[in-house]
């Protein structure tokens, strides 16, 4: 079943290949567009669409009626000049929601500014999420909220083993909010205040990195 909403990927590389088939897997239209020929051609049996095209040139983009996607997302990375165009012309012609991979926060700034929706740091992102991951063994992701605050899935620290989250009290000692238990194949969400924490519970927590990096200390 397709739905509704209509993508364009720019810039074939690692990154514009893995969300334009993340996206065409959920089952969306996906059109995905890149400079080179030869990505074109291999990317060619993947997505709904791939055509070859600078899409720094407006005419081009008129050509493959840009206009009419609700979402574009510019993959290209280290031609700034050609991401920055890109998404300068994606604006104008009223894409609805752009989204722009950025090289570095100067680069994010100023994706912003000419109106970018949403900037991704993805080298960034993923090098803190590996970090947090090879710090804590019992952490298994981290995703930033914003610069102090994240979500984290921990397993579930020993010393609260046994307790409920009413008498774990971490909300007032911590600052940090459960939001979900994964229990085996159970998610509890959103889990009950008189919940116990069992050994192998995997928490997903909201808070501020403080809170979470003090529970993540816990043995
Ligand atoms: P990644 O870091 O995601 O793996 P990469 O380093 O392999 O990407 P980049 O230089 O980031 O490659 O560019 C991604 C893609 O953008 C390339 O396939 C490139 O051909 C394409 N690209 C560059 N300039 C343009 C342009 N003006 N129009 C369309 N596509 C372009
Ligand atoms: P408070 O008066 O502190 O705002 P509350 O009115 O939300 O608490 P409860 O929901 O019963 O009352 O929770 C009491 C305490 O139990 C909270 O203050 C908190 O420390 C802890 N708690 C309950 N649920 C959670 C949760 N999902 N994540 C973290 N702590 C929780
Ligand atoms: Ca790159």
């Amino acid at each position: 079943m397709k739905k509704e909403k209509q993508f364009v990927v720019i810039g074939l590389g690692r990154f514009g290949t893995s969300v334009a088939r993340s996206l065409h897997r959920s089952g969306y239209q996906v059109l995905a567009v890149d400079i080179n020929a030869e990505r074109v051609q291999k990317f060619s049996d993947e997505v709904t669409h791939v055509v070859q095209a600078d899409t720094t040139d407006e005419a081009s983009l008129e050509a493959l009626g840009i206009r009419n996607f609700d979402v574009a997302v510019v993959a290209i990375g280290d031609d700034i000049q050609a991401n920055v165009l890109t998404t300068l012309l994606l604006k104008e012609m009223g894409v609805r929601y752009i989204v722009a991979k950025a090289r570095n926060f100067l680069h994010g700034k100023m994706l912003k500014k000419i109106g970018a929706d949403r900037v991704v740091h993805p080298e960034y992102d993923m090098g803190q999420r590996v970090a947090h991951n090879l710090v804590s063994t019992n952490v298994f992701d981290y995703i930033e909220l914003s610069p102090n605050l994240g979500l984290v899935e921990i397993s579930a620290p020993h010393a609260l083993v046994g307790q409920t989250l009413v008498g774990a009290d971490l909300r007032a000692k911590y600052a940090i909010n459960i939001v979900a238990i994964k229990r085996g194949e159970q998610i509890l969400v959103p889990p009950s205040p008189t919940e116990k924490i069992t050994a192998g519970d995997v928490l997903i927590v909201v808070g501020q990195n403080d809170g979470i990096q003090r529970l993540e200390e816990l043995e």
